[in-house]
């Protein structure tokens, strides 16, 4: 195959492996080795000078792995990829690698529980602040932007509010005085959302959710322009080491085959599901992209999104008692964090993901102690359904 583009459902299938380079196999081989050998010393110098193509040791890169990221980068439209040991690991080494003392980091209006640990991090041992923005116009990212802003970090739809984030408009304004946005864009994954396509600059999963598909793998992935990539290749990645295994990069590869016809059905799943919460008289309130109570997230969603998504939030009519009450009444649907996996799972954030964050932080972030996320698994959607029906009667 040259280099013809295909539909992202046949990329998903075959972008960045070559069979012929591989004996002919049509999966791409595990490269399951921590070291490689050189032919000789002088080989050695010169891999280790840059001097010459090729691999030296897995942590600096990996032919399985080295699949991964193209491929990945393929789906996000961006030049390059690079892939981490989890999510967390990415999302660290991208802060870093763009930030140093004394700069700030913007970010959108709420973020993943464990990147809130890591901005106060920054902030309490390296002197890098962070504000939180609604992003919603011009004037306000205007205003909220200093001039020691050394990067924008959005995530869209916002967990687990589902608030959603204009990527175009963030972007021009960022661009225009050279900052660079970063996307967490692991609710979506490049099936529904491509945000580089947008004007953004780098994006970042954790691999661990629709991406893999099968909840056995932890990993993380960042895609961005070639000399990012390299740069954060270069240093934060070999020098700190969050580095994936090759078999869960060839695990990983086997999950994207299949990461269109999987979206779809979360998809669908989801958006029966939607139906059947918005009418129930124990339901207080619903969370789901494009969903009307947020002014202008539908015409958001339409321009950005390809579908809403598998992800639906909701409060129940109660105390935190009562929620916990119905997630134990629940017999299909587990109890787990995690998202984008074949079984349905459910989460309390104010409890589970997002418990380290401050109560007041939470409540701004409308994280209510009634509040349920829940991630539409691939069973047939009226199981789930009954499942949510008979709990929602017992409370
Ligand atoms: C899970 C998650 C992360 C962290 O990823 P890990 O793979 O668990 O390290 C980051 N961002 C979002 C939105 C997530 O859902």
């Amino acid at each position: 195959m040259e280099n013809k583009n295909f539909r992202f459902e046949t990329e998903a299938i075959h972008s960045g492996y070559l069979s012929d380079e591989h004996q002919g196999s049509l999966v791409p081989p595990l490269y399951q080795t921590s070291t490689f050998t050189f032919a000789s010393a002088e080989q050695g110098e010169r891999r280790f000078a840059g001097q010459e193509e090729g691999y030296i040791y897995s942590r600096l890169g990996n032919p399985t792995v080295k699949i991964l990221e193209d491929r990945m980068a393929k789906l996000e439209q961006g030049e390059a990829g690079l892939a981490f040991s989890s999510g967390m690991a990415a999302v660290s080494a991208v802060l870093t690698a763009l930030t140093k003392t004394g700069d700030r980091i913007l970010c959108s209006q709420g973020v993943y529980g464990c990147t809130y640990g890591l901005l106060q991090l920054l902030k309490d041992k390296y002197d890098i602040a962070h504000d939180f923005s609604l992003m919603s116009s011009k004037e306000i990212l205007e205003e909220e932007i200093r001039p020691n802003t050394a990067c924008i970090y959005i995530e869209t739809p916002i967990n687990p509010t589902m608030k959603l984030v204009d990527l175009e408009l963030v972007a021009s304004i960022a661009n225009q005085r050279g900052i660079p946005v970063v996307v967490d864009n692991t609710f979506c994954s490049p099936y529904l959302q491509t945000p580089i396509s947008l004007g953004c600059d780098v994006v970042i999963h954790s691999a661990t959710k629709y991406i893999c598909g099968h909840g056995d793998v932890i990993a993380g992935i960042v895609v961005g322009k070639s000399d990012f990539i390299q740069q954060v290749s270069r240093t934060t990645q070999k020098d700190i080491g969050g580095t994936v295994s090759p078999f869960d990069a060839w695990l990983l590869l086997r999950g994207i085959k299949t990461l269109p016809v999987r979206m779809d059905r979360h998809c669908e799943n989801a958006s029966k599901l939607v139906e059947f919460l918005r009418n129930h008289p124990k339901v207080e309130k619903l969370y789901f992209p494009g969903n009307s109570d947020y002014v202008d997230d539908n015409r958001i969603m339409q321009k950005q999104m390809k579908k809403p998504g598998g992800l639906i939030s909701f409060s129940i009519k109660g105390s935190k008692q009562t929620a916990q009450l119905f997630m134990n009444q629940l017999k299909l649907i587990k109890i787990a964090v995690s998202l984008g996996d074949a079984e349905t799972l459910i989460q309390h954030p104010a409890t589970m993901t997002h418990a380290v964050v401050p109560v007041e932080e939470r409540r701004k972030m409308g994280i209510e102690d009634t509040l349920l996320r829940l991630s539409v698994g691939l069973e047939a959607w009226e199981d789930i359904q009954e499942d949510l029906d008979q709990a929602l009667e017992k409370i």
